[in-house]
């Protein structure tokens, strides 16, 4: 056992290989596989496990704009015994639920992605019978711990619904930061991502008066993961970008009533006509690295955009849960649209290397 004040073991049967210029990260997982009631396992046993493991774990992640490849090396080995310092062994023939036996961390944080929080594993068992947890018991070989709390239905409080709290769950991109972010092996100064943002022009008709192409570019140089410490408040990415709509048809008196009807469905400023007919305001707002949120976006003279996200493991970056909403009122409404839908993408010319 690792007494209370014990450092953790150092996690040698993983292999880190990080590439900034190809924005590749590797990490190679050594399990060595044995039977409790005789004989190697065979290559077919071998390749029966790596498949359960890599599971969820093997579709290209997002590590911001780094993939994420997780590689899952099996050996037989004919006894316990013969497991290397730098493996994992694993029972194959276990009967039982699929488990890891770990080492936790003292005042280690279910949520933590500090290295002081990484599990460590003193071996596993693996029912080929019952495969399908074992990417749920990869996470633990790759340090994560388990998202829920024994007799509850929800996760364990600010932990994703995802495989570590239900095995037939995908990964989410909190967890895969927090895996990263535990093993302490990548430095993320040292990544450069830029990611932009786009809301796609919308039109709105109110009555004579038009607001045509309203749309939304912006970008970050600094794209960082999303983050899953609530004690260490990450901080939220930061945008620029410019909101460009136009509106038209609003001079005269007679356009009176058509102007206020924008100032109040749109929250504009229609007094300074001139400024009113194809402009850009300027604007910055914030992404925060917690896995959901809402991104809200001011400009002008009380013009908000808003709409919520959920950052995605697949791209690394955070998908809009739905159309936008212009001061309160879906853009879904708008007439004759189409709805404004906020799209993030990898890169932004706006950024050099
Ligand atoms: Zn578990």
């Amino acid at each position: 056992m690792v007494a209370i004040g014990d450092l953790m073991p150092p996690a040698t049967h993983m292999t880190w290989d990080v590439n900034h210029a190809a924005r590749t990260i590797t990490v190679t997982v050594r399990l060595a596989l044995w039977k409790a009631n005789g004989g190697m396992p065979t290559d077919a046993e071998r390749k029966y496990v790596e498949a359960y493991a890599g599971g969820f774990w093997g579709p290209p992640l997002k590590f911001a704009c780094y993939d994420v490849l997780v590689v899952v090396d099996c050996r037989s080995i004919s006894k316990k015994s013969d497991a290397r310092a730098d493996e994992v062994d694993v029972q194959v023939d276990w009967p039982g639920p699929c488990e890891v036996k770990v080492f936790e961390p003292a005042g280690g944080s279910v949520l933590g992605d500090s290295p002081n929080d990484r599990l460590h594993p003193k071996g596993a068992r693996f029912n080929p019978t019952e495969p399908l947890a074992w990417s749920h018991e990869l996470g633990h070989i790759l340090g994560l711990d388990d998202g829920y709390v024994p007799g509850q239905k929800e996760p364990y409080p600010g932990h994703p619904k995802d495989l570590m709290w239900e095995f037939d769950l995908p990964v989410s991109a909190e967890t895969v930061a927090r895996m990263i972010r535990r093993n302490g092996m990548v430095d993320e100064s040292k990544m450069q991502c830029a990611l932009s943002f786009d809301a796609t022009p919308a039109s709105l008709w109110l009555f004579i008066a038009e607001v045509k192409d309203l749309s939304i570019h912006a970008w970050t140089c600094r794209w960082e993961a999303v983050s899953s410490n609530p004690e260490a408040a990450a901080a939220p990415l930061s945008f620029e970008g410019v909101l460009s709509l136009e509106a038209g048809y609003l001079n005269g008196d007679h356009n009176a009533p058509a102007r206020a009807l924008l100032e109040a469905a749109l929250g504009l400023n229609t007094a300074p006509l001139s400024d009113l007919y194809g402009i850009g305001y300027p604007v910055t707002f914030t992404v925060g690295r917690a896995l959901e949120g809402t991104l809200s976006i001011r400009a002008g003279s009380g013009l908000v955009l808003e709409g919520e996200y959920q950052w995605n493991a697949q791209t690394g970056f955070p998908t809009m849960k739905g159309p936008l909403r212009v001061n309160g009122i879906s853009t879904a409404s708008f007439i004759p649209g189409p709805a404004m839908q906020g799209v993030f993408t990898e890169g932004a010319t706006e950024c050099t290397r």
